[in-house]
C-alpha cells in the first residue's frame, strides 16, 4: 500500500499532479487548488491509502510539485 499526503492549503494550482495522475487529483473550480480524490482531511492535511499500482504516477506528482506539498510512502 501507498500513503499519499497533501498539504492542500499551500497548493498553487499548477495542475502537475493532475497531469501525472488524473484519476487521483482534480483541480477545484471553487478555489483553484488540486483535490486529492478520496482523501480525508485532518488539520489541513489530506491523505489516502492506495494500491501499489499508483506508485509511479504519484512519484511523478510528488517529485514535480513546485511547492513540495505532496508526500508519498510505502507501508
Ligand atoms: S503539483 Fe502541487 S502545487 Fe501543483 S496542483 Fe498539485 S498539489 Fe498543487
Amino acid at each position: 500500500m501507498i500513503r499519499i499526503v497533501q498539504q492542500r492549503a499551500k497548493c498553487i494550482g499548477c495542475n502537475i499532479c493532475e497531469e501525472a495522475a488524473p484519476y487521483r487529483w482534480r483541480m477545484s473550480k471553487k478555489d483553484g487548488k488540486c483535490t486529492l480524490i478520496g482523501g480525508t482531511e485532518k488539520k489541513g492535511f489530506f491523505s489516502i491509502s492506495v494500491g501499489d499500482d499508483e506508485w509511479d504516477d504519484q512519484v511523478k506528482a510528488a517529485k514535480h510539485c513546485p511547492v513540495n506539498i505532496i508526500k508519498i510512502g510505502k507501508f
